[in-house]
């Protein structure tokens, strides 16, 4: 892959729909879906098996799997919580080749989030990992919070760089790096990746940044400078946390998108297409998603 080509994982139908306050009916999920799978992008987060009571937005994701039509040159992904989710998962076993795998570098977040040790979110990762590269599925670990966390405050990049370790020695052959709740910064970031090539060889390193506070692609740029190629974002910025409260905002995608093919960065993404999406996003939830290249229309608008 030419250094100039950058993947973009869109995880909006995931990270974007869970955390949204009215239930979307499942066949806009789908809709938004396909459209979403036909912008040229090349990896797609679709849905996630978490327990329905823990987040019934999603308790169609097998729905949403088994009916979407998504082309064949698309890595669908979903996030599956532990072995129980995964098992749950496989019952759709063809529909996608990836699932992602979440904990959180700091015991407060891991302990809010999942109720467990961040070590015994560990190890049930690792079993979980285990039996999903049995049936040949790519395993991604996310590690939520790695820039900050909203209860602990500092998290120390060695302790990221540990559970970092853990994940790759499992299995995992991609692990994201989460500023799950905004707290990263630029500097921050840069630091932050230029060691983790060291720290964590052998797997891909993928940034996950939130917008909470409007410093998500200053951050993406110090990724990109560090030699991250590899991102997460969400169509019309939608997205967000469910622990705390009120912590929103995955990057745009339409953002991302816009600023990498203006520095000169390939996606593959069509960016009319992905406009075409947020906007029937707009439509179905019936509120302006958070995208700036949306409101402003692409920088060649005058074309
Ligand atoms: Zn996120």
């Amino acid at each position: 892959m030419p250094s100039d080509a950058v993947k973009v994982r869109g995880v909006g139908p995931r990270d974007g729909f869970q955390n949204e306050p009215e239930m979307i009916r499942t066949p806009d999920k789908v809709r938004l879906v396909e459209m979403l799978a036909r912008t040229g992008v090349r990896r797609l987060e679709v849905t996630s098996f978490v327990r329905a009571d823990v987040i019934p937005q999603l308790a169609d994701a097998e729905k949403v799997l088994a009916s979407a039509e998504i082309p064949d040159d698309v890595a669908v992904s979903a996030l599956v919580p532990n072995q129980k989710g995964l098992e749950r998962a496989l019952a759709q076993r063809g529909r996608f080749s990836e699932v992602n795998l979440f904990l959180s570098a700091s015991e407060t977040h891991n302990r809010e989030n999942v109720n467990r040790s961040v070590e015994e979110s560990l190890q049930g990762i690792e079993r979980t990992v285990a039996r999903a590269r049995e049936v040949g599925l790519r395993c991604e670990g996310v590690i939520s919070v790695s820039f900050g966390c909203p209860y602990e405050g500092e998290v120390k990049p060695s302790r990221v760089f540990s559970i970092a370790e853990r994940l790759r020695d499992a299995g995992c052959e991609e692990i994201a790096f989460g500023d799950t709740t905004g707290m990263a910064n630029p500097a921050q970031v840069k630091e932050f990746f230029s060691a983790a090539d060291d720290r964590a060889p052998g797997a891909e390193l993928t940034a996950h940044f939130h917008n909470t506070r409007g410093q998500g692609l200053a951050n993406v740029l110090a990724a990109l400078e560090a030699g991250v190629r590899s991102l997460e974002s969400s169509f019309g910025g939608l997205g967000g946390c469910p622990v705390p409260r009120g912590a929103t905002g995955n990057i745009a995608t339409e953002d991302l998108v816009s600023m990498l093919h203006e520095m000169g960065y390939e996606t593959g993404i069509d960016l009319e297409r992905l406009l075409d999406c947020a906007r029937e996003a707009q439509r179905v939830l019936g509120r302006p998603p958070g995208s700036h290249v949306l409101t402003a229309g692409p920088v060649n608008w005058r074309r």
